[in-house]
């Protein structure tokens, strides 16, 4: 196919998860024409399996600037996209199970402090139990985050979607982008029979992002995770916050339709080439044995359902947000490595910033794409 016959846009975003939605939906409001191209279909992978916490709590130093914006616009999520995406916000708790935990935990808040946080705050046994009546009496105390929750991963895909196309937004399913090439001043993606070209184009192809960098030519080096979560029948509500807790692999908290949501990063297997990931029960057991140690109110009752979702991770668990150092109008949003939901409403403008104008005034230094890279831009 020629060139010319390939369908223009002023941006192209390649993957159609959260990531790539809220690019897109930025860059439309701020009156570009964009167009989503995804392989399968919207929030096929990461976006729809995550167990969607929003949390600000236990961040990277590193990460806890733009985390922070987000959950102001988490808490304005309405009047972003127009819907709540089912968040609530009755924070989230780290919790400590014995005294040599606490160590750990005091000293993280007393480094925020050092840095001008206090979204991170101590609670001792009295208040833990007060606040979550429903957790073992063993447990001494925890770090909280009282601004952060959870939202409904589906509502919050449908509700970007929805803002999306609101506003012009293009969005192409069942196309995986399979080359590349330089036409002018545009890229032109190959998908197919299909082709489109753009001068800007973002890759938010999650688990797949490395094998788009490289159809660019740009070589980054890039893991992958499976993780695992399970959710179990309805119980009566006993429970608001997230809990996680110290030294296991633990995220619990419990639906508005009363099931048990259980993740925590416990990992399944991950095949990218196949798309597809499955479940380690050995693994998965630990996070059941986790749940009941916690809350002795859970034993007995039965898992519903479980299931694993593949995502990139990076070496040293950060994002890769920037534009690409040799690819004029290439940039990167992916590497989420198990905690990008939170970070999607700050994301959609960290991307309008780069696109529009090669600069944000938020801090991402610590994100760029070349410190994954291997030759000249290698750190
Ligand atoms: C089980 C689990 C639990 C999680 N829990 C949390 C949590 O509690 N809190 C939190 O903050 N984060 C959590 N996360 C992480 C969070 O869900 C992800 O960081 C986020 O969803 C990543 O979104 P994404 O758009 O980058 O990736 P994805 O949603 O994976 O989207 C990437 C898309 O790119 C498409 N694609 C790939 N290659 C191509 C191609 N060549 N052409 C076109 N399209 C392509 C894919 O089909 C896919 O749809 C969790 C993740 C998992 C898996």
């Amino acid at each position: 196919m020629m060139p010319g016959s390939a369908q223009g846009f002023d941006v192209a975003v390649i993957g159609g998860g959260l990531h790539g939605l809220t690019a897109a939906l930025s860059l439309a409001r701020a009156g570009r024409s964009v167009v989503i191209i995804e392989r399968n279909w919207i929030g096929r992978h990461a976006s729809s399996a995550t167990a969607a916490g929003v949390r600000t709590l236990g961040r990277d130093i590193a990460e806890v600037p733009i985390s922070l914006e987000s959950m102001d616009m988490w808490h304005r999520i309405s009047r972003i996209v127009g819907d709540d995406c089912g968040f609530v916000s009755h924070g989230q708790f780290k919790v400590a199970e014995f005294d040599s935990h606490m160590p750990a935990l005091e000293e993280r808040q007393a480094k925020m402090r050092s840095l001008g946080y206090d979204h991170e705050q101590m609670i001792d046994a009295a208040e833990l139990r007060r606040l979550v009546p429903s957790l073992s009496p063993h447990c001494v105390g925890a770090l909280v985050a009282h601004k952060d929750g959870a939202a409904d991963p589906h509502r919050t895909i449908a509700a970007f979607r929805s803002a999306c196309e609101r506003v012009g937004v293009t969005i192409v399913e069942g196309c995986g982008v399979e080359a590349v090439e330089r036409a002018g001043a545009d890229w032109l993606l190959r998908c197919g029979s299909r082709s489109f070209r753009a001068p800007a184009v973002i890759n938010t192809a999650g688990a797949w992002a490395a094998r788009v960098a490289a159809l660019f030519g740009e070589v980054i080096e890039l893991g992958v995770r499976a993780s695992m979560m399970m959710a179990t029948e309805r119980l009566a509500p006993f429970l608001g916050p997230v809990v996680s807790v110290v030294g296991r692999a633990l995220s619990f908290k419990q639906s508005d339709q009363g099931t048990l949501v259980i993740g925590g990063g416990l990992q399944g297997a991950a095949d990218i080439d196949r798309q597809r990931s499955s479940v380690n029960f050995v693994e998965l057991a630990k996070g059941a044995r986790a749940s009941s140690d916690l809350f002795p109110i859970v034993r007995g009752v039965r898992i519903a359902r479980c299931w694993t979702g593949i995502e990139a991770q990076t070496r040293d668990h950060l994002p890769v947000i920037g534009a690409s150092p040799e690819k004029p109008g290439l940039f990167h949003s992916f590497g989420y490595s198990g905690h990008g939901f939170q970070l999607v409403p700050v994301l959609g403008e960290i991307m309008r910033d780069l696109v529009l104008d090669q600069k944000t005034n938020r801090s991402i230094a610590a994100f760029a794409p070349t410190r994954l890279m291997q030759g000249k831009h290698a750190a």
